[in-house]
């Protein structure tokens, strides 16, 4: 049967670009019809008449995280409060939350292009699709739950966490699609190893990993621990959530769906485009939604487009794996360095186990970097020895990549508590000070 769900995957470019005018024209249009964009655009001289061509996406002023929580909790609707069937907040822990409100239709949308992105991957209606992440607000349980049931899938809604129900879920239901995150994953792994079952035994063919960075490492360690596919989804919640842009077979980039988002990369202290293969901020512009549209949004998100066309054959970009958040990025004795370049590093050791926590400290002389490390239980031995040597192993291998000698320091397994929902991969106590 032919799927619907690959017809806007064969677009040409000129068909996207195209569709993406139109589509920017009525997005501009419904947008004004908010107190707060119609200032915004008839203060830049935007209408849906002068838009012309994608160079205009420039006139258009940025939206920033700050605009989302001023106009929190229904500032920026452009429909009706009845229209809205949802409503999801994206994962910040302080502050006024940003809520996004949605259509039935902005749903549909939502459902299509999640089912897009699992199909491209080679999931159909036969499978068995458990999703292992937090529902509630997060975009990543229900987001992911209605893109799994257009497809036509069995789909448990396990949530994440109780990991022994989860095991016994997907061993009765033999589970063969799991959504899960990459702090999760490893855990569940280490649990199948506890009750003296090999992970590689799991039915999981495929999963699709995301909503935090992880590294290519980390993919490498969790496709061979499991025997089976990981692609990279990402989304973020301001722009639905799970479903903008995601690997195909290829796994070398995640294409964007542009003809429901309008990505750009640009430098993040200037704001203006950076050349393909050039890192910078993702910022995007919803093409689709009704209820809440936002224009060229500053995801904060670092990463770059990738040249060149994907030998997959389809036309959308491709952007490389999150790289990091440009708030995430930590000065440690005046060097810049990113979580996941320490990442990177040790998960190529085989001793590492499921978990790690970099800690940044001053001790009265300047910045001191730790690194806790969770090292698995078969390599936890007594001999300090050989301990102490492993420790040496990973504090040059990271002073290699980072520049700066950090404290390694190895612990046991399940030393480091685990966050619920997204993993906090940084401690700074630094600012406290
Ligand atoms: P939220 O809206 O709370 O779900 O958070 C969205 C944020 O999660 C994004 O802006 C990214 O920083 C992060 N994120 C989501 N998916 C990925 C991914 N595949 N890789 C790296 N970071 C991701
Ligand atoms: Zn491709």
């Amino acid at each position: 049967m032919m799927d619907v769900y690959d017809l806007a995957e064969t677009w040409t470019r000129d068909h996207i670009e195209q569709t993406q005018i139109t589509r920017f024209k009525t997005t501009i249009e419904r947008a004004s019809t908010c107190e707060f964009y119609r200032k915004r655009l008839a203060d830049a001289g935007v209408t849906p008449e002068n838009f012309k061509s994608l160079d205009d996406v420039r006139r258009i002023p940025f939206t920033t995280k700050q605009d989302l929580r001023d106009t929190y909790p229904t500032g920026l609707l452009t429909v009706p409060k009845s229209e809205i069937v949802r409503m999801h907040c994206s994962s910040g822990t302080t502050g006024t939350p940003v809520a996004i409100c949605h259509t039935a239709n902005d749903i549909n949308w939502w459902s299509d292009l999640m089912a897009r992105c699992m199909y491209m991957i080679g999931v159909r209606k036969e499978d068995v699709f458990q999703n292992m992440s937090g529902y509630g607000l997060f975009t990543g349980g229900l987001g992911i739950h209605y893109g799994a049931e257009r497809l036509g899938c069995l789909t448990i809604p396990a949530g994440a966490g109780n990991t022994k129900r989860q095991i016994k879920l997907a061993l009765d239901f033999h589970t063969t699609v799991a959504h899960i995150l990459p702090s999760y994953a490893l855990i569940v792994g280490e649990k199948l190893r506890e009750m003296g079952k090999d992970p590689k035994d799991f039915p999981l063919r495929i999963a699709l990993v995301g909503a935090e960075p992880y590294t290519e490492e980390f993919r490498k360690r969790l496709e061979s621990l499991f025997a089976m596919k990981v692609y990279n989804s990402y989304g973020l919640s301001e722009m639905n959530g799970p479903g903008v842009g995601f690997e195909c077979l290829e796994q070398n980039g995640l294409h964007i769906w542009e003809d429901a988002y309008y990505p750009e990369i640009v430098d993040p202290k200037t704001g203006e485009p950076v050349p393909d293969g050039t890192i910078g901020e993702l910022v995007m512009t919803t093409l689709c939604r009704q209820g809440m549209p936002i224009l060229r949004y500053r995801t904060r998100d670092l990463t770059r487009f990738l040249p060149g066309d994907c030998p997959c054959g389809r036309k959308h970009r491709r952007m490389d794996r999150i790289l990091g958040r440009a708030d995430d990025m930590m000065i440690v004795k005046g060097v810049n360095i990113y979580p996941m370049q320490i990442e990177q590093v040790i998960m190529t050791f085989e001793e590492v186990g499921k978990n790690y926590l970099i800690v940044l400290e001053n001790d009265g002389y300047g910045d001191v970097l730790r690194v806790k490390v969770e090292i698995r239980d078969e390599f936890f031995i007594e001999d300090v020895r050989i301990l102490r040597k492993l420790q040496q192993k990973i504090a040059h291998a990271l002073k290699d990549e980072i520049l700066v000698t950090p404290q390694v320091e190895l612990v046991e397994s399940n030393s480091i508590p685990l966050a619920e929902g997204k993993a906090v991969r940084v401690q700074d106590l630094r600012k406290k000070k």
